[in-house]
């Protein structure tokens, strides 16, 4: 943000459908989320709705059409709608959300849905005043936002309850939908990147990770630091695609507020050149070795990325169905204590 400049941020934000912002919220804080008010969980459905529907911005409603007794429609829903980013910067964002869900000291694991492709990002304030979960699929975008009215602490266990709201809806809105992924537009390209330089990975680099790039924005120089051949890497397609149609089956039990035992499993350490990680898990690349530590437990530094302050007293969460963009209030928060 400090390259973009804020206003850059806020241009991009206002047309997303955010109209709460103010003078004040025209500084780098706007980057971790500090904003003087806030912003409705309406407004940020919309928003990543605007990642999900590929860079098109599409004005929430809450109804699609009324008919007449006879069943004539009377009225159709009119909604605003404008392209805000291209499709391949939106496949760059979907990526960069998958990390939460996909990645191993992800922040929100738990919101998994097997079968479809997640992509979300959790966010607190100072003293747990908020939690956000803000997501979605190929099918919907839904947000969720947990605290009260006024400024005071929420106390919960260990996982966001604004996060198990929404793994808990969501993981039951997909059952019985076909499996779905993000579809990488072809002029985006994987490149496996040496965590330690920056530059493209060789097979002497020990941290390596693949990210995505614009094809004419991709890096070309090598990783000089670490011996080893070059990877090529100009196509890599990390995410193995499935072309078998399966139907989600999704949860049965609800999804525990507590974390489950630590894995006991300690290989899950060797894949690191087939996960995506954002920039700001390259810092975490070094703890990688870490592993019979709880998951949970090396988050901070992305969970504050996105953390909003936020006045707003509507403590419903809003689903957004991707495809026509319907908001519907699922479910109230208020008085929910766990
Ligand atoms: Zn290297």
């Amino acid at each position: 943000m400090e390259d973009l400049k804020p206003k850059t941020s806020i241009k991009y934000l206002e047309k997303m459908g955010i109209t709460t912002l103010t003078e004040k919220d025209n500084g780098l804080p706007l980057s971790l989320g500090g904003l003087e008010k806030g912003i409705s969980p309406l407004q940020m459905a919309g928003a990543y709705a605007t990642i999900a529907n590929d860079g098109k911005y599409i004005e929430p409603t809450f109804y699609t059409r009324i008919e007449r007794k006879n069943g004539t429609t009377l009225l159709y829903a009119k909604q605003k709608s404008r392209q805000v980013f291209s499709k391949e910067t939106a496949y760059i964002l979907k990526e960069m959300l998958t990390e939460p869900v996909q990645g191993q000291n992800g922040t929100a694991t738990y919101c998994k849905i097997a079968g479809v492709d997640v992509a979300a990002k959790t966010g607190t304030t100072d003293e747990n005043y908020d939690r956000w979960l803000c997501g979605f699929t190929p099918y919907y975008t839904a947000v969720t936002w947990y605290g009260f009215d006024i400024s005071e602490s929420i106390n919960f266990n260990q996982r966001n309850p604004a996060g198990l709201l929404w793994a808990n809806v969501m993981s039951r809105v997909h059952t019985g939908l076909n499996s779905a992924t993000f579809e990488r537009p072809t002029s985006v390209a994987g490149v496996t990147i040496c965590a330690e330089t920056g530059k493209r990975a060789t097979t002497g680099c020990q941290h390596k990770y693949v990210e995505y790039f614009l094809l004419f924005t991709k890096p070309t120089e090598t990783c000089d630091k670490h011996k080893g051949q070059s990877l090529d890497s100009n196509t890599v397609d990390i995410k193995p695609k499935n072309n078998t149609t399966e139907i989600v089956k999704g949860i049965t039990d609800d999804i525990d507020a507590k974390e489950p035992n630590p894995i006991k499993d300690k290989n899950t350490n060797t894949n690191t050149t087939t996960s995506t990680q954002t920039n700001k898990q390259k810092e975490n690349t070094s703890n990688k070795t870490n592993t019979n530590t709880n998951t949970s437990a090396n988050t901070t530094n992305t969970q504050n990325t996105n953390s909003n302050k936020t006045n707003n007293s509507n403590s419903n969460s809003n689903a957004t169905n991707n495809t026509n963009n319907i908001s519907s209030n699922i479910t109230g928060t208020e008085d929910t204590t766990e």
